[in-house]
């Protein structure tokens, strides 16, 4: 297949400029402008040629590319439409891509999985905007969508809090929320001087491997003690929860920690996954 490769500053340059395109700081538009760092995300997310991808802010193709050349069929979510006539041209070579244009916070993903991606397994790969990182992690985890893997370009200190161990400062109620899901590795350290335009801070590449079952445990009760336990990170855990509002007073509470074997001076911070699954079980009905 011809491949004139997207990623050298002049070649991303040259196509933007010919289209009169300019960089929307509110879409989060840093693209990369790396070939090393392109074929290490796609290396460390395991794209193969039976995988299915999900790509979310295609940008100008660059990673699309990388992906499409991987992987059997890529389907791209781009926000901004004025990408459409670059897209056009630069993925004109590939006939295993189409780009959605829309909000993927809005789609429709599960009839998108449906129609065009073979209904799943699908892996998502994707250069997020810094700004809609958590929601967007937040929606694809929370609607259980048939994905193996999520691998995404954060910047650095939230993939740090995505993969932090116990008793760190780094340690919370995002590492809490992506390890019930997924089992989370960060795969890529990326140095700000490989986008264009290049912002302030540096990122890393985090594939987040869905787990083939999740806890078991009330959803529900496990994420709200979650957040009343972090609510109060210097409390212990019994004086965050108890004042925190859950609909459960301080003895039940204790009794709770009592019957899943927990300390009652620990901190929440102290407590890894598996102590607030079996505390969530203990409270149901939070
Ligand atoms: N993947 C390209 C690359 O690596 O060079 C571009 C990455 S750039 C950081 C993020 C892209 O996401 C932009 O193209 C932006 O327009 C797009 N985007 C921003 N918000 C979006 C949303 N809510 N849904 C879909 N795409 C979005």
């Amino acid at each position: 297949m011809e491949n004139k490769r997207l990623y050298s500053p002049k070649q991303v340059r040259e196509v933007l400029d010919r289209h009169g395109f300019t960089f929307s700081k509110g879409l989060g538009q840093n693209f990369l402008i790396d070939g090393n760092i392109v074929r290490g995300i796609v290396r460390g997310a395991g794209i193969t040629k039976d995988d299915y991808v999900l790509e979310i802010g295609p940008g100008m193709g660059t990673l699309t590319e990388e992906l499409a050349l991987n992987a059997k069929k890529v389907v791209a979510i781009e926000l901004d439409n004025r990408l459409k006539p670059i897209l056009e041209e630069t993925l004109y070579p590939y006939d295993n891509v189409e780009v959605v244009y829309g909000d993927v916070l809005k789609l429709p993903l599960r009839e998108i999985i449906d129609e065009k991606l073979g209904g799943g397994p699908v892996k998502v790969v994707a250069n997020l905007p810094y700004y809609v990182t958590t929601p967007i992690i937040g929606r694809l985890l929370e609607e259980e969508l048939p994905f193996k893997s999520i691998s995404v370009m954060v910047q650095k200190e939230v993939a740090d809090r995505m993969v932090a161990r116990p008793d760190t400062k780094d340690y919370g109620s995002l590492t809490l929320f992506v390890s019930f899901y997924t089992k989370p590795e960060i795969i890529l350290k990326v140095p700000k001087t490989v986008f264009m335009p290049q912002p302030k801070i540096d990122s890393s590449v985090i594939r987040l491997t869905i787990k083939d079952e999740l806890p078991d445990t009330n959803r529900e009760s496990f994420f709200k003690l979650v957040r009343a336990a972090f609510s109060k990170r210097r409390k212990t855990l019994i004086n965050a929860l108890s004042t925190y509002g859950l609909e459960a007073d301080k003895d039940e509470l204790r009794a709770a920690l009592v019957r899943a074997g927990i300390d009652e001076t620990v901190r929440g911070e102290d407590l890894a996954l598996e102590d607030y699954v079996r505390l969530a079980r203990e409270l149901p009905k939070l």
